[in-house]
């Protein structure tokens, strides 16, 4: 771990070491002839992209339906093409590091229990197929309980098959699952990645990149063409800020007209604490990305939503599965302290273990008792959309941030998308960008 020890004069400092600083780093060193510097006030990879579930997937968090009502078709049908390029420039980002690690295809299926979750993600499919998307296979049980309330007009999305097809498909027996979607995923082990591509940069730009870790910036000054970064004992001058720190930890932003974008922006982004529970099991079974929306119209359901991830993992020169369910979340308050190494309250056990019991997924219902336990910070926009760009009061700051659940590749474009920017690229607009 290499502190920053001096100060240090910039073109471009990324603030924040998780997979969008490091996407961030990545496409602008390969896109511009720009000096980076990376610094994190932890370790590399700690914070969500070293507790996420691995799941690697193009999705919004919001139905689309909705995202068309606040942005329009055309800049929705943009972003939907934007989020999927992300497969290639991950690829991309695999092949130029010749990264050995594992990036496993496989599906995520999402089970949905109600009308109501049928309905939207029949919208979501049929306003993606209208962006010119692949058609995601659609199947609903012959004897789901709400068959008469889906219009016709949503006939040709979906195959009607038994309710047994459906509940192998989720690898479950809970009978209140009737219908699933299929769509492209992988899984992966994101802090690996970043630990592979952070050295293949700091190989590749011997010149041009540098990376520092514990190393907290408490306070960013914006001028008109530069920044100051107040890293305690040492400060970094730099043209350009790029904020890859997922929320809203813990630092102060001055602009020189006053501190409008500070309150902005530790209003812009909330943090909500998620949860997991998981263990190792032998590697016979393939990966496997699995969703389980729950009966929400239930209110004794705290959690709507439940998730599953088996990806292999090696420990020990052994290669395992990790199983990892997740799905319990907390907000946190408004500029309110994430604290790292808190407690697992015994609660979200409670709820996970209920789920498992419930869903019975696979061989878990027998299984019940966990190696690991872990939470991570997820930082949520109001609207539930990354942000991604300049900040209209002082193009000095960008950000790539404000993950949500779904993050890693949104994180992966964004750094591609902020590398254009910096290019001067003539970009369009996006429903990524921040707002005035
Ligand atoms: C429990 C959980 C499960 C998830 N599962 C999935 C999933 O299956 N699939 C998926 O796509 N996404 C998932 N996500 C979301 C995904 O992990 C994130 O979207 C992604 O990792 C965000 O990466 P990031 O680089 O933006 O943030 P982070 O990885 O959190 O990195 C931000 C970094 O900024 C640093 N930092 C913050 N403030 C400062 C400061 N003031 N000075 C210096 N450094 C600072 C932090 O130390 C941290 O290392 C999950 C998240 C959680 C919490």
């Amino acid at each position: 771990m290499t502190p920053l020890s001096q100060d240090v004069d910039t073109d471009v400092v990324i603030v924040g070491a998780g997979i969008a600083g490091i996407s961030t780093a990545f496409f602008v060193l390969k896109h511009t002839s720009k000096k980076v510097v990376l610094i994190d006030k932890g370790k590399l990879a700690h914070g969500a992209t070293g507790h996420n579930a691995g799941q690697v997937v193009a999705a919004f968090e919001r139905p689309l339906e909705e995202l068309v009502g606040e942005f329009g078709f055309e800049k929705v049908k943009e972003a939907l093409h934007d989020l999927n390029s992300a497969w290639k420039l991950i690829e991309d980002m695999y092949d130029e590091a010749g990264l050995k690690i594992l990036f496993s295809k496989t599906l995520r299926r999402r089970g949905f229990s109600n009308v109501h979750q049928v309905l939207l993600a029949l919208k979501d499919n049929e306003i993606e197929i209208l962006a010119g998307l692949p058609r995601n296979e659609f199947l609903i049980s012959d004897s789901a309980p709400f068959l008469e309330f889906i219009p016709s007009t949503f006939k040709h999305l979906y195959k009607l098959v038994s309710h047994e097809e459906i509940l192998k498909q989720l690898d479950t027996t809970d009978t209140e699952f009737h219908a699933v979607v299929s769509d492209p995923a992988a899984c992966m082990n994101s802090a690996l990645f970043c630990q592979e591509i952070v050295q293949y940069l700091l190989e590749k730009y011997p010149a041009r990149f540098g990376f520092f870790e514990n190393s907290l910036i408490q306070k960013v000054v914006l001028k008109d063409a530069f920044g100051l970064l107040d890293a305690g004992k040492h400060t970094i001058h730099a043209e350009r800020i790029i904020l890859c720190t997922n929320g809203f930890e813990g630092l102060d932003i001055y602009n020189d007209g006053g501190l409008a974008i500070d309150k902005k922006f530790h209003h812009t982004v909330m943090g909500r604490v998620g949860y997991m529970s998981g263990y190792l099991e032998s590697d016979e079974k393939p990966p496997t990305a699995l969703a389980y929306f729950i009966d929400d119209s239930d209110p004794s359901q705290d959690d709507p939503y439940f998730y599953l991830t088996r990806r292999p993992h090696d420990l020990e020169d052994k290669r395992h599965n990790l199983v990892c369910i997740g799905g319990p979340e907390i907000a946190i308050e408004d500029r309110g302290e994430y604290l790292y190494d808190y407690d697992y309250p015994e609660k979200m056990h409670l709820d996970i273990d209920e789920f498992v019991k419930r869903t019975h997924c696979g061989d878990l219902g027998k299984k019940i008792s966990y190696e690991f336990t872990w939470h991570g910070l997820m930082g949520y926009t109001p609207n539930r959309v990354r942000l991604i760009g300049a900040e209209p009061k002082n193009p000095v700051l960008l950000y790539n941030l404000g993950c949500n659940g779904i993050g890693i590749l949104p994180s992966v474009y964004g750094g591609r998308r902020i590398s254009k920017i910096l290019a001067d690229n003539n970009i369009r607009p996006s429903i990524f960008d921040p707002k005035k």
